[in-house]
């Protein structure tokens, strides 16, 4: 695999950091996950303005210019093939050449930027997606700037390996009472006609599948309805899905072992799955 490290394309065994990058001493960095399909990219630029706040709001620097970027990913995909994947990026405030709390000098330590592809052929047909998946929910216990989307994977990593231990695919995390997020992904429930999800706060990520799916949802008539939920209310919902760049629209049928409806992804769910591939794959770049 080639990957891509501070403006060169390198084969992964000869990519380096420094030991004292900020990313790897304390979570000082930002990431963004773009899917390909078909060899194309699904909503770049969403991604690159996502991108683009996390830096600001962490008083990071851009690393280079979001059309150089754009070129990056597309050098990425071409050297490696990538039909269906995901393009990696991460950015971090660089390394000082030693370990300090104050953040370095701007004008001195320029970010780390890099980049790999992750070849996932079928992406969009995972049989995941026909099946369903089961959630079970566990304490939202992560720091309080969630909208801006930090290497800082840790609790996420457990909360997946809770519901891995309990026979479930994923968790959806809970803070006084109502649902956050997903441990990767945006969560919603389904109520007849009405689609439920969280408003944006910065108690979640400011999901870049979120936004499209909600507009999508929203031009095929649906009612959309962004509040809180808690799980009780979740269990008696018709239907629930989870959104994310890399599984795109996924139907949940199980949460805390109560059955969704028949026990197969519901009807809306399957629906929003495949308006929201459609419209991306037509306007992937
Ligand atoms: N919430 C969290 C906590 C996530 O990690 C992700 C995926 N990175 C999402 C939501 C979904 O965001 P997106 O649709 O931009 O992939």
């Amino acid at each position: 695999r080639i990957v891509y490290v501070n403006g060169e394309y390198l084969p992964e065994e000869e990519a380096t950091v420094s030991i004292f990058d900020r990313a790897f001493l304390m979570g000082d960095g930002v990431y963004e996950v773009t899917s390909v399909l078909g060899g194309k990219l699904i909503d770049f630029d969403g991604h690159a303005k996502r991108l683009a706040r996390s830096l600001s709001e962490l008083d990071m620097a851009e690393p280079c210019t979001m059309d150089e970027l754009l070129q990056i990913h597309r050098e990425l995909v071409a050297r490696n093939e990538i039909t269906d994947g995901l393009v990696y990026l991460q950015v971090s405030r660089g390394s000082a050449g030693d370990r300090d709390f104050v953040f370095p000098d701007p004008e001195v330590v320029k970010p780390t930027l890099v980049l790999f592809t992750q070849n996932k052929p079928g992406l969009d047909k995972d049989p995941k997606a026909l099946k369903g998946t089961k959630i079970i929910t566990v304490p939202d216990i992560r720091w309080h700037r969630r909208d801006i989307k930090t290497v800082q994977l840790l609790y996420p990593s457990m909360a997946k390996m809770m519901a891995k231990k309990a026979g479930c695919d994923d968790a959806w995390l809970v803070e006084d009472g109502f649902i956050t997020e997903g441990s990767s992904n945006n969560a919603y429930i389904v109520k007849g006609n009405k689609i439920i999800t969280r408003e944006l706060s910065n108690d979640i990520l400011h999901g870049i599948t979120r936004a499209a799916v909600l507009r999508f949802a929203a031009e095929a008539q649906y009612e959309v309805e962004e509040r809180n939920f808690t799980p009780e209310e979740a269990t008696q919902a018709d239907e629930a899905f989870t959104t994310s760049a890399s599984a795109f629209v996924m139907p949940v049928v199980e949460i805390d072992g109560v059955t969704l409806g028949d026990g197969t992804p519901g009807s809306v769910s399957l629906r929003l799955r495949e308006i929201y591939l459609d419209e991306m794959k037509k306007a992937a770049v």
